[in-house]
C-alpha cells in the first residue's frame, strides 16, 4: 500500500486544518498502542471535525490507497485500533457531539468520540438509562464500543452495546456517507447492515454517529457480596439463580487465585476459609429489588456460603465492589505480561470451565486468575507470566489454544467482548472454521475491495 507522502499531507491538511493532522514523533507513538501491549506506528494522525471531512479523508484513501485506522479512546484490549500497517489514524475526538436526545421515542443520536459515561450522565438528566457497562466506559468512546459490540456487568439483565443499536450513519472506505437502520425499535428491510457494520472492528466503515435505544432509569439498586469455600459453590450458585428464574442486574465472580491475592496484597481480613466470591446487584422497583435480593441470599445459603454482606447505601456498595475492583492493578504488580482472554461458555458449563482452567494452570506452570461476568458466563482468564522467564510466552499461547478448544468443544466463543483484532486472529478458525471465515473475507471485499480500512485485523 501506498505511503503517506508530502503531496497526500498537503490534501489532509486543505480538508481537516492545520491543528487537527500531526505528525509529530510524540504524537505517532500516543496513537501507536492500546491496551493489548502490542504497538505499530501510524504515519500521519488526523482528527476531522465532522462526517463530511471523514467522507474526504477516505476518498483520498481510495484515490491514492493508503491503510486507515479509525481510532476511539485506544482503550482495546485486542489490538482494533493499533495501525499494523501504517498509514493514517483517524481519531474520533472532535466528533463528540450528542446531537439529540429524543425523550418522547427513548432514543439518542450521538456522535462516536463522546465517552460511554457521558452519555449515561447525559440520558440520566432526563430520567432515561444507557445500560451497557464496559469497565472502561470512563475513557472508551460509544464508537469503540459499538465496533466492539463492548458487554459490561450489566449484560446479565440488560444485555450487550448491539442490542441498544438502532441505526448508523457510516462513511464507506470509497468516502460514500450513508445511512443504516432507523429512528424505530422494528424495522425489517433489507439486511441488518447496522449489526453487520457495529461488531466489525473497524473494517468495514466508519462510523460517524449511532441511534441508541434507552430505557427508563431503574429507582434503585442494591449490592450483595457473598463469600464462599470454593469456586464450584459460587459457580452452582449462579445457575441456582437462573433457575429460579431471579435475573440480576449483575452476577460477578471471582476465583481462589483471586481470592487469595486480595487476602495477600489488599485486604487481609477476608476469611481464610474463603475461595470465591460473587457480587450480585439488583435494581428496578424496590420492593422487587428487595425481594431479588432475599432470593439471591438464600440460593447462596444453599451453595455453603460462608459470608453475606448487604450493601446499606451506595458508600457500602462501592466497598463491596473494591473487591473487584483491585484485582486487575493487584495483577497488574505482579507479573509484567498479561494474555487477557475473555471466553463466553454456556452458563451451565462455568464450574467446568474453572475445572478446565486450573488444569491448564498446572500443566504448562502458569498463572492463571480468573474473574468475569459470571451471569453471561463471560470469565476474563488471565494467563500472566513475567517476560524474562524463558518459554513462558510460548506456554501461554498454548494454553490459550487449548482453553479456546475447550470454549467451542462446551459451546461457547472465544471472545464475549473484546473482538478479535490482532491478538485473537490467530485463533478465529477454531470457532468458525474455514468457510465461515472465506464467508467474512467475500463481505469485508464487498465492502472494502481495497483494503484500505483498518488492514490486518481479524484475519491472519
Ligand atoms: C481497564 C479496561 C477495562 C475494560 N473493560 C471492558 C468491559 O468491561 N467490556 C468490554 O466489552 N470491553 C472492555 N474493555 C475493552 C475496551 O474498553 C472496549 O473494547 C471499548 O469498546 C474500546 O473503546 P475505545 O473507544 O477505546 O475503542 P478503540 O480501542 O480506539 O477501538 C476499538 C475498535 O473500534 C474501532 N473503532 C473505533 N471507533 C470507530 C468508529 N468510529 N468507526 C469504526 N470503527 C471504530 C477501532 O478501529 C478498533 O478496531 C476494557 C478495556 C480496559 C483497558
Amino acid at each position: 500500500m501506498r505511503k503517506i507522502d508530502k503531496e497526500i499531507i498537503k490534501a489532509l491538511t486543505s480538508i481537516v486544518g492545520r491543528n487537527n493532522i500531526t505528525t509529530h514523533p510524540a504524537d505517532l507513538e500516543l496513537h501507536s498502542y492500546d491496551a493489548s501491549n502490542n504497538p505499530h506506528l501510524p504515519e500521519v494522525v488526523v482528527h476531522p471535525g465532522s462526517t463530511e471531512e471523514v467522507s474526504e479523508i477516505m476518498k483520498l484513501a481510495w484515490e491514492k490507497e493508503f491503510p486507515v485506522t479509525p481510532r476511539g479512546a485506544g482503550a482495546g484490549f485486542t489490538g482494533g485500533s493499533v495501525p499494523v500497517e501504517g498509514g493514517l489514524v483517524l481519531t474520533t475526538r472532535r466528533l463528540n457531539k450528542i446531537r439529540e436526545i429524543a425523550v418522547d421515542d427513548l432514543t439518542v443520536i450521538v456522535e462516536p468520540g463522546v465517552i460511554t459515561s457521558a452519555l449515561q450522565a447525559e440520558v440520566a438528566k432526563k430520567g432515561l438509562f444507557y445500560p451497557p457497562d464496559p469497565a472502561s466506559k470512563e475513557f472508551s468512546t460509544i464508537g469503540g464500543n459499538v465496533a466492539e459490540s463492548a458487554g459490561g456487568p450489566r449484560a446479565f439483565k440488560y444485555g450487550v452495546t448491539p442490542q441498544y443499536i438502532l441505526g448508523l450513519e457510516v462513511v464507506l472506505p470509497d468516502g460514500t456517507i450513508m445511512n443504516t437502520g432507523s429512528r424505530t425499535i422494528k424495522n425489517v428491510v433489507g439486511y441488518n447492515l447496522s449489526a453487520l457494520i457495529a461488531g466489525s472492528e473497524g473494517t468495514l466503515a466508519i462510523i460517524t454517529a449511532i441511534i441508541l435505544r434507552l430505557i427508563p432509569k431503574p429507582e434503585m439498586t442494591r449490592t450483595i457480596q457473598l463469600l464462599f469455600p470454593d469456586v464450584s459453590n459460587a459457580a452452582k450458585t449462579v445457575s441456582d439463580l437462573v433457575a429460579a428464574k431471579v435475573i440480576p442486574t449483575t452476577i460477578e465472580i471471582m476465583d481462589d487465585i483471586c481470592l487469595g491475592l486480595i487476602r495477600e496484597h489488599v485486604d487481609d481480613s477476608l476469611p481464610e476459609d474463603s475461595n470465591a466470591a460473587l457480587i450480585v446487584e439488583c435494581d428496578g422497583d424496590p420492593y422487587m429489588v428487595g425481594k431479588d435480593i432475599d432470593a439471591v441470599r438464600r440460593v447462596a445459603e444453599g451453595n455453603d456460603c460462608i459470608k453475606v454482606r448487604i450493601a446499606k447505601n451506595a458508600d457500602e456498595a462501592e466497598e463491596l465492589w473494591t473487591l473487584r475492583r483491585s484485582l486487575s492493578p493487584t495483577i497488574a504488580k505482579l507479573w509484567d505480561t498479561k494474555v487477557n482472554e475473555d471466553i463466553v461458555v454456556p452458563r451451565s458449563k462455568i464450574p467446568a470451565a474453572f475445572e478446565y482452567i486450573n488444569k491448564l494452570a498446572a500443566k504448562w506452570r502458569l498463572n492463571i486468575p480468573t474473574f468475569g461476568h459470571a451471569g453471561d458466563g463471560n470469565l476474563h482468564v488471565n494467563i500472566m507470566y513475567n517476560r524474562a522467564e524463558t518459554g513462558a510466552g510460548d506456554r501461554a499461547h498454548e494454553a490459550a489454544k487449548e482453553l479456546f478448544e475447550f470454549v467451542v468443544s462446551v459451546g461457547g466463543s472465544i471472545s464475549g467482548e473484546h473482538g478479535i483484532g490482532l491478538s485473537k486472529a490467530p485463533f478465529l478458525e477454531i470457532e468458525l472454521g474455514s468457510e465461515q471465515i472465506e464467508l467474512l473475507k467475500r463481505i469485508k471485499h464487498a465492502f472494502d475491495p481495497k483494503g484500505i480500512l483498518n488492514p490486518g485485523k481479524i484475519f491472519k
